[in-house]
């Protein structure tokens, strides 16, 4: 980033950064089409901080620290006056910042006189937009956006077409009730909006006209949404609503503490989010937070934060508010899983099978916990859907133990003139033309003699998932393709002493640890063998599946495309694939001189037990009495079914043990899937069948 010197210009550098915080400002409120990640926005915000602390001279009632919140009301909306201002959030990055507004507040109600035992509300924060919806006599009258948090913007249109928002509230409404909350983009909505944007951008393309930029992510596809000057637009994308806070209320005594007028909310049948909690002290505020540092994903909507809020509503008047927000709450934020970066450059990496994979050369940042300075673009559609190219600065996105994704590029920020970028016509390793079949997402190098392929064929075949021999990694494998001690998988086995004795690094002692690693592979299962051999498409699951199917390397060598594609779990491409790399000379001769070699070529025992599971996927959810994670999926599999990692409409039923993962006990509940606890588990084990008893839909406590 550039901008005058702190150091030298502060003045100018707290100028810079205030007009630079207005024009994002403008983009995120009002746009909803914001041009930097809200972490890069944030670290702004800092800085200014920062600068106005260490120069409280600079310190202006405009500064964006000071004054109000958010954007200015759009235009394209009547105004409406909030009755009660609808303010924004302080912010606390770390554990330690909670303690210290922690210590604030007791500080200020000592000094108020103040000795009240202080309870808190722990809310999730949820990713979307705050609007006050206002109900008169039990009916929706009027839905407004948080505008300036003085004047919003009249969205009643819009927001009377969401189902989660009532149009009536039940018995006991007052007079007057507003009722304060964000509406959001679950992420199943916004996947389906990705998707629908994507097969219209393939259209708009095929007929050469320009493409509609891809949403890239829920918060701002959600806020767009909302502010959509035809309401059935809204109405069409699945928008959803959470109410936190009580606004306006005539006609009723408000109630005394925060949680009590959740409950009185919810009472009235609007939705309350159900994971608040009431929490006795600030301890009891850690571990909300560092429960929902972990387990962040597992909801089916996004959060940013947690935020935190006195229960006690006459601690709250005591404690009062600043220009922006109230001093009784504070947003704990979570650790940054979106950044703004510049792409640097796409190159495309030759794996194992040959495939011809783009990916992002980024100029590297910190997100979702590391360091990310390249991430994978998986094929050549994959970057005209996204429409990234080298010298765009591009949102970078990293969600817990996902891998790093590139969602999409700033359009706003791309420098005039950028080509698209071409996949390349010829293999970065050896040159030759890349193949992309028709039908097929890859690119191919089919060149068996691509160094690059063949490096990478042989790390593979000695990885821990395929022939795991100890010692023989990636750098060893370079140096023995570069010495002509190998060139393809089979010459593992022919390795000799002597001239690896020669390498710089070899000694006596560790040339027979790898000589005995490489021949203790020999005895790895077929399974492993054939995951090894690198056939385009087949996994290790694959791998283990047709070795148990067929139970010989002769009998699935015999075997035509049909028989292969008649076991369960093996579908054509996988069939077709394996078939053709058997039928190749090139290959037959490898794993000939494999086979020469002595490495196992037959299959497990089959299962003795009756395959009472056969077709059927069985999820497990948290963790049971008498099974291990592992051995719960391997009763499953010796059973003849599947037990996949997620919850889908295939999914025959749900076995939930302790502490099952909110995501797919909620998945499972909206598909009404049979939820069984884990003596059910071992009845459907032994029979195939759910339980009569099975507690079909209820939700264990
Ligand atoms: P905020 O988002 O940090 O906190 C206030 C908001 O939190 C409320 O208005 C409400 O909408 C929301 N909220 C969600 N759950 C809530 C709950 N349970 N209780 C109360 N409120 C809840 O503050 P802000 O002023 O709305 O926005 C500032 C933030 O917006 C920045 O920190 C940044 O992340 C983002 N921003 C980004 C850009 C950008 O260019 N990327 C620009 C402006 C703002």
């Amino acid at each position: 980033m550039t901008g005058p010197d702190s150091e030298l210009d502060p003045a100018g550098r707290v100028d810079w950064l205030r007009e630079l915080i207005h024009e994002h400002n403008q983009a995120y409120y009002e746009r909803d089409a914001p041009i930097i990640a809200d972490a890069d926005y944030d670290l702004l915000i800092r800085e200014l901080r920062f600068l106005e602390e260490a120069h409280p001279d600079l310190i202006t009632a405009e500064s964006p620290t000071q004054s109000g919140v958010g954007g200015s009301p759009s235009e394209q909306f009547s105004p409406v006056e909030h009755r009660r201002r609808m303010m924004s959030l302080d912010n606390a990055m770390d554990l330690e910042e909670l303690r210290s507004w922690g210590d604030r507040t007791a500080r200020r109600l000592a000094d108020l006189g103040n000795d009240s035992t202080v309870r808190y509300v722990c809310e999730l924060k949820i990713d979307g937009l705050a609007v006050s919806v206002r109900y008169e006599n039990g009916r929706l009258v009027q839905a407004a956006t948080r505008g300036d948090g003085r004047t919003g913007e009249d969205v009643t249109a819009n927001v009377s077409g969401i189902s989660a928002v009532p149009q009536t509230l039940g018995a006991g409404a007052p007079e007057v009730l507003e009722a304060r909350g964000e509406i959001y983009l679950p992420l199943d909505s916004f996947q389906a909006l990705r998707e629908r944007v994507i097969a219209e951008n393939v259209e708009l393309a095929a007929k050469g006209n320009r493409q509609k930029p891809v949403p890239v992510n829920p918060r701002n596809a959600g806020a767009g949404s909302l502010r959509q000057k035809d309401a059935s637009v809204t109405a069409s994308r699945g928008l959803s609503w959470w109410c936190y806070q009580l606004g306006e209320i005539i006609g009723a005594e408000e109630p005394p503490a925060h949680s009590a007028a959740l409950g009185w909310l919810g009472d009235m049948g609007i939705p309350v989010n159900p994971e608040t909690k009431v929490v006795e002290d600030l301890d009891g505020v850690y571990e909300f937070c560092a429960y929902w540092i972990e387990h962040r994903h597992e909801l089916p909507y996004e959060i940013d934060g947690v935020v935190i809020k006195i229960d006690d509503l006459a601690i709250q008047q005591a404690l009062g508010a600043t220009a922006k927000a109230p001093r009784w709450a504070i947003a704990f934020k979570l650790p940054p899983e979106e950044r703004t970066t510049t792409l640097l450059d796409i190159q495309v990496s030759i794996g194992r099978t040959g495939k011809a994979t783009p990916f992002a050369v980024l100029q590297p940042v910190f997100v979702g916990g590391s360091t990310v300075g390249m991430s994978t673009l998986h094929n050549e559609d994959q970057v005209r859907h996204k429409d990234v190219r080298p010298g765009d600065t591009v949102i970078l996105r990293k969600a817990g133990d996902v891998i790093p994704e590139v969602v999409g590029p700033v359009l706003e920020l791309r420098p005039s003139g950028l080509p698209e970028w071409q996949f390349p016509k010829n293999c970065p390793s050896c040159a030759e033309p890349l193949i992309r079949h028709e039908g097929e997402a890859q690119h191919l190098c089919v060149n068996p003699l691509c160094p690059q392929k063949r490096w990478a064929s042989i790390c593979h075949f000695a990885s821990r998932g395929a022939m795991d021999i100890d010692g023989l990694g990636e750098q060893q494998i370079a140096s023995f393709l570069e010495l002509g001690l190998m060139s393809d998988v089979a010459d593992i086995y022919s390795l000799q002493a002597e001239p690896i004795l020669q390498l710089p690094g070899y000694q006596q002692l560790s040339v027979q640890n790898l000589l005995s690693a490489i021949e203790a592979s020999k005895s790895r299962p077929l399974g492993n063998l054939l995951f090894g051999l690198n056939i385009l498409h087949l996994g290790a699951a694959g791998g283990q599946t047709i070795a148990a199917a067929f139970g010989s390397l002769d009998a699935i060598m015999a075997a035509s495309v049909e028989d292969l594609s008649a076991v369960a779990g093996i579908g054509p491409v996988i069939a077709g694939s394996v078939y053709s790399f058997f039928s190749e000379p090139l290959n037959q001769n490898l794993v000939g001189r494999l086979v020469a070699a002595g490495v196992n070529t037959v299959g497990p025992e089959r299962s003795l037990l009756d395959q009472t599971l056969q077709g059927k996927a069985v999820v497990v959810t948290g963790s049971l009495a008498g099974f291990s994670r592992d051995g719960a999926a391997a009763a499953i599999k010796e059973r003849g079914g599947t037990a996949p990692g997620s919850v889908s409409k295939k999914t025959f039923a749900v076995v939930i043990g302790q502490e099952p993962g909110a995501s797919k006990l909620t998945k499972a509940t909206e598909l009404q899937l049979p939820l069984l606890n884990e003596s059910e588990f071992l009845h459907l084990l032994e029979t195939g069948q759910i339980p009569t008893t099975s507690h079909d839909q209820e939700a264990p406590t």
